[in-house]
């Protein structure tokens, strides 16, 4: 009898234990996510289409239309539900032609010369002469400077004091054109001769010609400069119109069996279009569309209604995702949390948290279910440089798909970011990573209520250094 009772109780035990882990963790569906991942069927395609098809998307083109068209075709053919675009306002458009600058005196050099995003031209060449500003020695920007009338100023934009690089750049910006200078001239730290490109904080319009030079050509400059004064010509041709127009969000849903919530998942489509937007952030949008077909396929049901997200305007200063979280003000208390892959196709390490150390325990369980991928990784570090940053700020979970650097600093906002540099593999990894960590969250998130209250988000924001980024993007925002 004993023996009977015994076994009883272990066969109970083992089935009730049994039933837990499917609740909770089936392994042998993610076996079948990864898989469905690493097939690769629709990310390449959708890559090719965003790159080779449609190329540089920026925000406010016909190319950038042609895209939510895309993504919204494509989301319905996937059988997601609800799909749709979201407009908002996009306050200026900009569009830029040829440039280009040349040293003239005590020499003649051609440099290799390109505008920052949202700043104006030169409205023809110009002759300037060059100063070098790179100071920060005392590590305060006046409200002017003296002596730079009509000049050509080179500064190096840097963090401090709590003030990313980003912010730098603007407050340097407007003391330069208060002090009537003609351009402001940022060496590129890229490589080669290669320039970057941003309108981060220059949105909706830059006070002066914001141009990327060459490190190389810095270089000189700041060799020339060490013996005579030097003069250059610049000819940048921008175009920037004040006729507020639509931009569109492509977004669509598969519903949850309860109503406990939404998960929501996305990437940015808008792009630069020096190069194709290929890693910055075709491979994120490509990623997230495979995420959708992965579930549809795999015909999974999730508890929290599942939301895709594609984000346009965020090169702008996040203008897409800030826009989605005003208009849908009333259902923030039921988005659990935000998934946001926006670093490119490189090996996975885990997810970023952004300040969301409090969540540490259920996200270590949470992320378990990604060992198969080597990816459990958890950094604590904070950023508001991608569509995470207006949901940290409303106090949402909001992570972003961590991965080693590998080459995407080297490429990103430049020439180079194009079709070949996305590794297909990675981009398949990268993918099974975002719908493991999706179907996982969707396991273990229904009794956590994680919004932080509005004195715990600006602690966060406060801890983390963000103060200032928040504040410089808000300017866009209004
Ligand atoms: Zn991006």
């Amino acid at each position: 009898m004993i023996t009977t009772i015994k076994l009883t109780f272990i066969f109970i035990s083992l089935s009730f234990s049994q039933f837990l882990y499917a609740q909770v963790n089936d392994t042998t569906l993610i076996q079948k996510i990864i898989s469905a991942a690493k097939t690769q069927e629709e990310t390449s395609s959708i890559l090719r289409v965003l790159t080779d098809s449609i190329g540089g998307r920026i925000t406010g083109t016909s190319q950038s239309k042609e895209t939510s068209a895309f993504l919204l075709k494509k989301l319905k053919e996937i059988g997601i539900d609800n799909a749709h675009l979201e407009d908002f306002e996009l306050k200026t458009s900009w569009a830029h032609n040829s440039a280009s600058g040349r040293i003239i005196n005590p020499t003649h050099q051609f440099m290799v010369v390109g505008s920052y995003g949202w700043c104006p031209g030169t409205k023809g060449e110009i002759t300037a002469k060059v100063v070098d500003l790179r100071f920060f020695k005392n590590k305060k920007i006046p409200e002017r400077f003296e002596g730079i009338m009509g000049a050509a100023v080179i500064v190096e934009p840097i963090a401090f004091e709590d003030q990313p690089s980003q912010v730098t750049r603007i407050l340097l910006a407007n003391a330069l054109a208060k002090s009537g200078a003609a351009a402001m001239l940022i060496p590129s730290d890229k490589p080669n001769r290669l320039l970057y490109i941003s309108a981060f904080g220059f949105y909706p319009m830059a006070p002066l010609p914001v141009i990327s030079i060459a490190k190389e050509d810095a270089l000189l400059l700041h060799r020339i400069l060490e013996y005579h004064p030097v003069t250059i010509t610049l000819n940048i041709n921008n175009s920037i119109s004040n006729k507020a127009s639509k931009e569109f969000n492509v977004i669509g849903d598969i519903p949850g069996t309860d109503t406990v919530g939404t998960i929501l998942i996305g990437a940015h489509f808008d792009s630069w279009d020096y190069g194709q937007g290929a890693q910055d952030n075709g491979s994120g949008v490509a990623a997230i569309m495979e995420v959708a077909r992965i579930f549809k396929q795999l015909d999974i049901k999730p508890k929290h209604t599942i939301r895709f997200a594609f984000f346009s305007g965020e090169e702008q200063g996040l203008l897409g995702s800030h826009a989605y979280v005003i208009k849908h003000a009333n259902e923030l208390d039921k988005l659990k949390s935000v998934l946001i892959m926006d670093d490119g196709a490189q090996v996975p390490k885990g997810f970023m948290i952004h300040g969301r150390s409090d969540l540490d325990n259920i996200l270590s369980r949470v992320f378990q279910a990604l060992s198969p991928l080597e990816a459990t990784g958890i950094s604590a570090d904070a950023s508001f440089d991608t569509d995470h940053a207006p949901f940290l700020a409303e106090g949402i979970p909001s992570f972003t798909l961590w991965v080693n650097e590998g080459d995407y600093d080297i490429n990103h906002h430049s020439i180079t970011d194009t079709y070949d540099k996305v590794d297909a593999g990675l981009l398949a990894t990268d993918t099974a990573v975002l719908a493991v960590a999706v179907y996982s969250l969707d396991q273990h998130l229904k009794a956590v209520n994680n919004r932080l209250f509005q004195d715990e988000r600006k602690a966060l924001m406060k801890k983390n250094g963000l103060e200032s980024v928040q504040k410089m993007l808000s300017r866009s925002w209004r």
